[in-house]
């Protein structure tokens, strides 16, 4: 409470807007994920890895946008892409070359992806994949796990109410094979799809084992199911995302995030046999529009993104310093005999208070948000945004010198808490 009046008292302007807001939209908000008590900061302006408030307090921005932000704010290379795309007009209700190129450099990191169409968001692309495995399939049933979000429809957290899509879902526990097996086998006439995050990212950047990811694989395709990996998060964690990094190959692929260069952007692929379901030259095809699908500004800023700035080698050596960060950061915790850890993998990261080791939701303490939030408004006055759940993730912009003081300061706050 003392934490909460102090920020309210330092944040007046953000108050105001909140208050302004709350006259048009319902409860000031249009993302559900960026309300807390007692009002969100409202951001101002943002460049390179640094934020501003409405009240001129400047962060070093450690959330990148739930991911999207990989590149910082306006990023030189991303912005003349995106300057080149407005000078040639931007609704140009035509096939353009930015559409096949980009597609073309998503399959060179993904080769699961041989064929792939674009959509405006991350849930979107899970609803077109499931659609296509219904349609592959034959089937309607759809396993997901406790503690999965694929989109703001597609959502598994742990309690909490949901708008999901009407699909026949069953859910099982992450990182549990042996109950997902059963599941499968109970559904093995009616499963069209298993979708999963190769690492939980909303659900607390929990980790799937490696050999989880793979027994889903066999056993859905043991069933003629297919196995979908929604890498909406998890593409920047190697440059051919988890499914690369583990040498596992999915039916379908969802994608997200940072991959229009910070643009509005999803694609869903797999096999071209597969996705030739939505060839417009076949007879019986699958429609799938979009008028934004191809939106010259996402293709322009994803082609400049991918082929000049996340290249491979940016890939590894952004996620080689978060796997360095979080170590650090456990190491105070551990040094602390703190009850806190940070669980991930490369660039992403998510604060639990806990030792215990997580290996799904349920083995989170439920009354964790308290220390969260002590956590999230004491980084926020040592000048460091994250998420409010703990969720951190990097962009190409931080120096050494910010992930230096950052992990000075989550020390002292580990400190304070911890005492
Ligand atoms: N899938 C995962 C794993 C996500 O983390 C998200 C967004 O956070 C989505 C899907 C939905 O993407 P979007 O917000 O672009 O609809």
């Amino acid at each position: 409470a003392a934490l909460r009046s102090a920020y309210a008292a330092r944040h007046p302007a953000s108050a105001a807007q909140y208050e302004a807001a709350c006259a048009h939209l319902p409860g000031g908000n249009t993302r559900s994920v960026l309300y807390y008590e007692p009002f969100p900061l409202a951001m101002v302006k943002g460049q390179g890895a640094r934020l501003w408030d409405a009240d001129g307090h400047g962060y070093t921005d450690f959330l990148g946008e739930f991911t999207a932000g990989l590149y910082g704010h306006s990023h030189p290379v991303i912005r003349a892409a995106i300057d080149s795309a407005l000078d040639q007009g931007i609704n140009l209700a035509g096939h353009t070359v930015l559409e096949s190129r980009l597609a073309g450099l998503i399959s060179a990191r993904l080769p699961s992806m041989q064929r792939l169409r674009f959509t405006n968001s991350g849930t979107e692309a899970n609803l077109m994949a499931l659609a296509v495995a219904i349609a592959h399939t034959g089937r309607r049933r759809v396993l997901v796990f406790k503690g999965g979000y694929h989109g703001g429809v597609l959502t598994f957290a742990n309690g909490g109410a949901a708008v999901n899509v009407p699909h026949e879902f069953i859910v099982g526990r992450y990182n549990d094979l042996a109950r997902a097996r059963a599941l499968i086998d109970d559904n093995a006439n009616h499963l069209a799809a298993i979708l999963v995050e190769p690492m939980q990212g909303s659900g607390g950047c929990i980790p799937a084992d490696p050999a989880f990811l793979r027994g889903l694989s066999d056993a859905a395709h043991a069933v003629g199911a297919m196995l979908i990996f929604d890498e909406v998060m998890t593409s920047r964690l190697s440059p051919g995302g988890l499914q690369g990094r583990w040498g596992i190959t999915p039916d379908l692929t969802t994608l997200g995030k940072y991959i229009g260069g910070g643009m509005s952007f999803g694609a869903f692929g797999g096999r071209a046999e597969v996705m030739e379901l939505f060839d417009p030259r076949r007879p019986g095809h699958l429609p799938h529009a979009g008028t934004f699908n191809n939106n010259v500004l996402t293709m322009s800023a994803g082609i400049a993104g991918l082929g000049q700035v996340y290249t491979p080698e940016a890939a590894i050596a952004l996620n080689q310093r978060g796997d360095a960060l979080r170590e650090r950061l456990n190491a105070l915790c551990r040094a602390q005999g703190a009850a806190m850890q940070f669980t991930g993998l490369g660039s992403l990261m998510n604060l639990h208070p806990t030792a215990r080791a997580i290996e799904r939701v349920d083995d989170l303490p439920s009354d964790g948000q308290a220390m969260r939030d002590s956590f999230f408004f004491l980084m926020l006055e040592q000048g460091f945004y994250l998420a409010r759940r703990g969720f951190i993730s990097l962009s190409l912009p931080l120096t050494d010198a910010d992930l230096d003081a950052f992990a000075e300061a989550a020390g002292r706050v580990i400190e304070t808490l911890s005492t």
